[in-house]
């Protein structure tokens, strides 16, 4: 087969008549390379191709496996749902489909969404296509990886506090995390309510524009979504003349970042300033609260809508005698310990005697945070940083959980304070990808996504036809 299709945006894929020959193409791709990459939990035998025209008509894509697709699992890379089947489909599934998309597989997650590397996955990790020892990152990784190989031209993640953006940056593609309320959640299984949104992961922004032109929009099911149609048609802005660029003091001087992560991103900086950007050095004090106050929300969060797998109604169960039994050995077999982790966690904040002293505080904390980006927003037109401190890890290089959490600095700002934010790789230290992310205004995510369009032309991490580069390999 030839590999023409893998340096074709979607656009120009949708333009092709004979989409027989992308669906084998990528079929092919993926039943070929995923026993390497372990990207995918299912890869479905004979997708249904049966959906007419429309925007992405014959776009063959993947979904990650916390999102439901009629008849196909759904396992939230969890023992527990090791066997369950969805029974309707999530919006954006729905929406995918009627746009002509074909879902050809179920990609591989942290166990519900908890997670940066697909480690804590109960179906073992997926391999980063730069280095098969690293990992992809996560929890969107399978999807990331399925991009960065070429499997699919776009998959979709949901990112909590970084799961979209994180392994974007890690596989060197682009992550993009709608603001809050543009996507529906309906069939997104909840991991923490407030802080969950759905995006695209692709190999340039044209064609998350195209994804995010499809899955944004009002939902009934979803009364988190807004009636707040964005309007794509807006070109502005053309160039980076006179754009605002402001850059967190503590984020650039933060001590976990890796300095082969700042080179590249200072190099992305330098071409701002060529390229007519104005750049400055901003101040968010309550930065250091960032990933504290995470991890109090979203396991409490998690504690609650995790209580429904009691492997009565779905799931795996565990037969006993007595119905708390049931509940307690069903629990204790299905879950991982990063989940049993974090609804221990959870439960204890909300918990009466803690949960002023937690809860509440950190409810607190992410008001002040939000306060103070939106402020620094009121005066520039972006927030810029790295997307994580690190390039991707050895699979198995970080043990501690801990570690993992303060990586999540530079993605958690966005969902606190519910503000699109995008990933784009800006170059490689010793083959390794390095993302760059542009956080804006809450809504104002066309605006951000026309001006990740221009940055694309400065990074060097493209090929000629504007196409984010995927590992020689894979070509
Ligand atoms: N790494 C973060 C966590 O473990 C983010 C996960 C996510 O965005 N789903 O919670």
């Amino acid at each position: 087969m030839p590999n023409k299709f893998l340096r074709m945006k979607i656009k120009e894929l949708v333009n092709l008549k004979d989409k027989e020959s992308i669906f084998r193409f990528f079929n092919d791709r993926i039943n070929t390379y995923n026993d390497e990459l372990n990207a995918f939990t299912e890869i479905i035998p004979d997708p249904d191709r049966t959906s007419g025209e429309g925007p992405l008509n014959g776009i063959p894509y993947a979904l990650k496996d916390n999102i439901l697709a009629r008849g196909t699992k759904t396992t939230c890379g969890s023992k527990i749902l090791s066997n369950y089947k969805s029974v309707y489909d999530a919006t954006v599934t729905k929406r995918l489909r009627d746009s002509g998309a074909i879902l050809m597989g179920k990609t591989n997650m942290d166990e519900f969404a908890m997670g940066s590397s697909t480690e804590f996955s109960a179906f073992g990790p997926s391999k980063n296509p730069w280095d098969a020892n690293r990992v992809p990152g996560g929890s969107s990784g399978g999807s990331a990886a399925a991009v960065a190989a070429g499997l699919v031209p776009f998959a979709l993640g949901s990112d909590t506090g970084g799961s979209i953006r994180q392994p974007a940056a890690f596989c060197g593609v682009v992550g993009y995390k709608p603001s809050y309320g543009l996507v529906s959640r309906y069939g997104l299984v909840a991991f923490a309510s407030s802080l969950d949104q759905i995006g695209p992961i692709t190999r340039c922004v044209d064609d998350a524009v195209e994804v995010a032109k499809v899955i944004i929009g009002f939902d009934p099911d979803d009364s988190t979504t807004i009636e707040h149609p964005l309007n794509f048609e807006n070109e502005e802005p053309k160039d980076l003349t006179g754009l605002k660029f402001a850059l967190p003091g503590e984020m650039i001087e933060y001590p976990g970042l890796q300095e082969s992560v700042k080179e590249v991103f200072i190099k992305m900086v330098e071409s701002i300033e060529k390229a007519g950007g104005i750049v400055e050095k901003v101040s968010i004090p309550s930065l250091k609260y960032v990933v504290a106050t995470y991890y109090l929300i979203a396991p409490g969060e998690a504690s609650s809508n995790l209580s429904r797998y009691d492997g009565i109604r779905y799931g795996q169960r565990k037969d006993a005698d007595r119905y708390e039994e049931v509940v307690n050995q069903s629990r204790d077999f299905g879950f991982g310990d990063e989940v049993k982790r974090r609804i221990l966690l959870g439960t204890f904040t909300l918990s009466a005697a803690y949960y002023d002293a937690y809860y509440r505080k950190a409810l607190r904390v992410r008001k002040l945070i939000s306060k103070e980006i939106n402020e620094i927003l009121s005066k520039y037109d972006f927030v810029i940083n790295p997307t994580s401190p690190i390039v991707a890890p050895k699979i198995g290089e970080i043990s501690d959980p801990l570690t993992y959490y303060l990586m999540d600095i530079y993605t958690i700002p966005a969902n606190l304070a519910g503000l699109p934010a995008i990933s784009l790789p800006a170059g490689a230290y010793e083959g390794l990808p390095v993302g760059f992310q542009m956080m804006a205004r809450r809504f104002e995510d066309v605006r951000m996504l026309n001006t990740a369009r221009i940055l694309e032309k400065l990074s060097p991490s493209y090929d000629e036809n504007g196409l984010a580069r995927i590992a020689e390999r894979w070509y």
